[in-house]
């Protein structure tokens, strides 16, 4: 007999070795990309909070408000306790700003993806997903039950030769991939995956959770492309560059009706508090009322690429690969002791042997922040 204990100890010391063990670190986000770690101050380059909307008075206000007149807890699932007047709201803004016909709200981007991905493909169906898929999707795609390829990462020709040879033998089929990749930052061909969906008769679902409010004018990773692609199920988070907390997908009438009768994570989870469906309507203001503002994280993210003559990036995030997790964890806390907070990204976040610092940038960095972390990345020959 092992322990529960020793079984726990001594998986520990094994991830200890190779440098995978993850801990917690406590650290408050102050507002314009600082964080505070300890006594020191750091300036934040691994946040999501692409906008600084998380600290944004008008969000907080919002939320503050909600707060004062709805409690703070939902209660129960939206099919339960009935569903919030905010998130209703919520719903009709998301699908505008897509310019789909309606959307359905969840409490997580995570609860989204196990959530839609299920409801409508199941054992006898076929998944196609890009490998550097979110692991949400993944676990989505698990769920689901059905036959899953991975294509290489945004790699055409191998998707269309496993359409090819496998798409025929199942009756429904479904293609996934990130619209921004999380790990990566670049952007998948979404018109090609598209056309490849239509012509192999699958459902095209895109995940844009790095996509919302800083590509495509704010409006995503669709929108990077003309014409828009037809993308019948588009999901992402509230929780990143909206500054809120939550999931959503945007699609047609009959599909959400569909998902909110039988998505199980939306039905058999509590709902979104109230205050956080009030600062994602407030983000949504300024991010459809504000495109400049919405350029501005790739803007910075541009100045430090051309800094380290990096190739131009597409997103507000740049990975520079490390390779090996221990010396990504060392570059982490030499950026540390120099003010910087960028965490390693190690694997199975990522691929073995891909190890990466990941930088995200944010409108609210200072241009001089932005450089003297660029001269500090240079001092770790890390550089490709
Ligand atoms: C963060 C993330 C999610 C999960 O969203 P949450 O709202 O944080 O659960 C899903 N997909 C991608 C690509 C993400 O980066």
């Amino acid at each position: 007999m092992i322990s529960l204990d020793d079984f726990a100890s001594d998986k520990l010391t094994a991830l200890e070795a190779t440098g995978l063990r993850r801990t917690l670190q406590v650290t408050h986000r102050l507002a314009n990309g600082q964080s505070l770690r300890g006594d020191r101050e750091l300036i934040s380059f691994c946040c999501n909070d692409y906008l600084g909307l998380s600290h944004h008075e008008n969000v907080i206000s919002a939320a503050e408000a909600a707060l004062g007149k709805y409690g703070a807890g939902s209660g129960a699932s939206r099919l339960i306790t009935g569903n919030h007047p905010l998130i209703d709201e919520l719903e009709g803004r998301l699908a505008r700003l897509k310019g789909t016909e309606d959307a359905c709200v969840f409490s997580s981007g995570y609860l989204t993806n196990i959530g839609v991905i299920p409801t409508f493909i199941g054992e006898e169906d076929i998944i196609f997903a890009d490998e550097l898929s979110h692991a949400c999707l993944r676990a989505g795609s698990d769920l689901s039950r059905a036959k899953i390829h991975y294509f290489r990462h945004n790699d055409m020709a191998h998707l269309d030769a496993l359409l090819r040879l496998h798409r025929a033998s199942h009756p429904h089929a479904m293609i996934l991939t990130d619209g921004i990749f999380s790990m990566d930052g670049d952007l998948a061909p979404l018109d090609e995956l598209a056309q490849f969906a239509a012509d192999h008769d699958c459902w095209l679902m895109t995940d844009d959770a790095h996509g919302i409010g800083v590509v495509g004018g704010g409006r995503g990773s669709g929108f990077e492309f003309d014409p828009v692609p037809v993308i019948p199920l588009q999901m992402g988070t509230l929780s990143k560059a909206i500054g809120s907390f939550g999931g959503y997908v945007c699609a047609s009438r009959p599909v959400i009706d569909l998902i909110k009768t039988r998505a199980r994570s939306l039905i058999f989870t509590t709902s979104l508090p109230p205050a956080s469906a009030a600062a994602a309507l407030s983000a949504l203001d300024i991010i459809e009322n504000e495109p400049e503002y919405c350029a501005l994280p790739l803007k910075k993210a541009a100045l430090f690429c051309a800094r380290l003559n990096l190739p131009a990036p597409t997103s507000p995030i740049v990975p520079i690969i490390v390779g090996d997790s221990r010396r990504v964890m060392d570059c982490a806390a030499k950026l540390e002791e120099q003010g910087f907070l960028v965490t390693g990204i190690r694997p199975p976040t990522v691929a073995e042997g891909t190890a990466r610092l990941r930088f995200t940038f944010s409108a609210t960095h200072r241009d001089t922040g932005i450089l003297k972390l660029a001269d500090a990345v240079r001092g770790l020959d890390i550089l490709p």
